[in-house]
């Protein structure tokens, strides 16, 4: 039976190894070298799946940027249905496989939040979308009646006009 770390030789004693399951009662490699293992694993992995990685850090990062913990996160996103709460999307189908907090701006200007101003969990998308339209209802209301041609004809401008 092996009485030392295979990666430094250390000697296997409670201030070097800890303890296992293990039939001799000891992990395989030293305190050190296990953790190192275990990073030089963790980051093998993160490299060999990058867009899971950076799913997995954004969706641990995120909640926390906006007061918010983890569970209240999962909570949210519960009442939501698990999607958007604008256009219905899967998380799948935003940026990051993650769907974004979205708070009020008033309160909080800027990407990060207190935690008390936040409406809900949008796509990527409706939330960028929302962002352009610069949080404005006025505008997104103009907007929707721009799109529906409503807009250009209040404004008296017709399809003629506009191509003359
Ligand atoms: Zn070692
Ligand atoms: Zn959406
Ligand atoms: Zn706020």
């Amino acid at each position: 039976m092996e009485r030392k770390c295979p990666d430094c030789g250390a000697p296997k004693i409670p201030e070097t190894f800890n303890r296992s399951s293990r039939r001799d009662g000891w992990q395989t490699y030293c305190k050190r070298c296990h953790l190192r293992r275990t990073n030089e694993a963790r980051r093998r992995w993160n490299t060999a799946h990058p867009d899971e990685y950076k799913r997995r850090r954004r969706h641990r990062r995120l909640p926390s940027l906006h007061g918010l913990t983890a569970e209240q996160y999962e909570q949210m996103l519960a009442i939501q249905g698990g999607v958007c709460g604008m256009c219905g999307c899967r998380p799948e189908e935003s940026r990051y496989g993650v769907l974004a907090i979205d708070h009020d701006n008033d309160c909080c200007p800027g990407p990060v939040s207190c935690g008390s101003c936040t409406r809900g969990l949008l796509c990527s998308n409706c939330n960028g979308g929302i962002a352009l339209l610069r949080h404005d209802p006025s505008l997104m209301f103009k907007a929707a009646d721009w799109v529906m041609r409503r807009g250009a004809e209040a404004a008296g401008l017709t399809v003629e006009a506009k191509r003359a």
